[in-house]
């Protein structure tokens, strides 16, 4: 049977690229569910639909096409056919992805998408989110939520964000885990079968080792 692996938990804990590290390592497919909201977000902010209307934001949901790539080496994203995996990871757009994201019409529309692209896995996928354990995959084989200290989720972040000053990211990370966690509709939470590992004082490798292990356990 096809392997379901989901990966949750806030911002710079090593989501990413442990979730496609482990991944590659057992011929899995990849699915960041982050970038499929990223990629709504940048629509609206392209078609200049006011983030902080909800309203707009419902009425609009329906329509940017997003297409996600499940290749752990190159997981490329198109809205409409554009490539947007660049754009997607601006400051603007982080500003605005909790406020998007927070909108249940927008959750419906990528939830299903999401759903589609799993069951569509032969050998089974690694999800990586905020509700994948909890709302989108709760069948899934594994859950892990993965924690880390603040100091060390905007050290990690300042790090990819080349030139960034540590402070305003860790004050920007603390902000949209915030808004994620308090949202109505599906917020960023620990399932309560999912594994928890905390990531502060562990290199990744170590990490993808312990997913690993846990798969295969
Ligand atoms: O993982 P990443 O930081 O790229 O996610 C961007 C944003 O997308 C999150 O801050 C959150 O607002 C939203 N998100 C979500 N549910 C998910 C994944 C991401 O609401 N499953």
């Amino acid at each position: 049977a096809p392997v379901i692996v989901a990966i949750d938990g806030p911002s710079g804990t090593g989501k990413s690229s442990t979730s496609k590290a482990v991944a590659a390592q057992l011929g899995l497919r990849y699915l960041d569910t982050g970038a499929q909201y990223r990629a709504i977000t940048w629509w609206m902010v392209t078609n200049g639909i006011d983030t902080d209307d909800p309203q707009a934001i419902a009425a609009a949901a329906g329509k940017p096409e997003i297409v996600s790539g499940t290749d752990p080496a190159d997981p490329a994203i198109t809205v409409d056919g554009v490539d947007v995996s660049g754009p997607i990871r601006t400051q603007e757009v982080t500003a605005r992805v909790s406020a998007v994201s927070a909108v249940p019409e927008v959750r419906a529309r990528i939830t299903e998408l999401q759903r589609s692209i799993a069951a569509a896995a032969e050998h089974g996928i690694v999800v990586e989110g905020r509700d994948i354990g909890t709302t989108v995959l709760p069948d899934a084989d594994l859950k892990i939520f993965l924690t880390a200290s603040a100091e060390a989720r905007a050290a990690r972040r300042s790090g990819e964000l080349k030139g960034a000053d540590v402070n305003a990211t860790r004050e920007a990370l603390i902000k949209r885990d915030a808004a994620d966690s308090s949202r109505k509709t599906s917020p960023l939470a620990k399932a309560d079968d999912a594994v928890e590992v905390d990531t502060t004082d562990l290199t990744l490798a170590q990490v993808v080792e312990c997913v690993v292990t846990l798969v295969e356990e």
